[in-house]
């Protein structure tokens, strides 16, 4: 089962990132595990960094 609330944004899920030219790297904001536990802030503003980190590494 798939809490939605639960699966991270950043990576929907999958654990990793991947930028335009295919590099691929662990989700930064769910440590890789694709999901936001409790303990975890999926804060706006981390995801926002992490999109802004794509276009940097780009
Ligand atoms: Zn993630």
């Amino acid at each position: 089962m798939v809490n939605r609330d639960d699966v991270c944004k950043a990576c929907e899920g999958t654990g990793m990132l991947a930028d335009d030219e295919e590099w691929q790297y662990t989700c930064t904001v769910c440590g890789g595990d694709g999901h936001l536990s409790p303990g975890e802030n999926p804060t706006p503003d981390k995801y926002i960094n992490v999109d802004e980190n794509n276009r940097i590494l780009d």
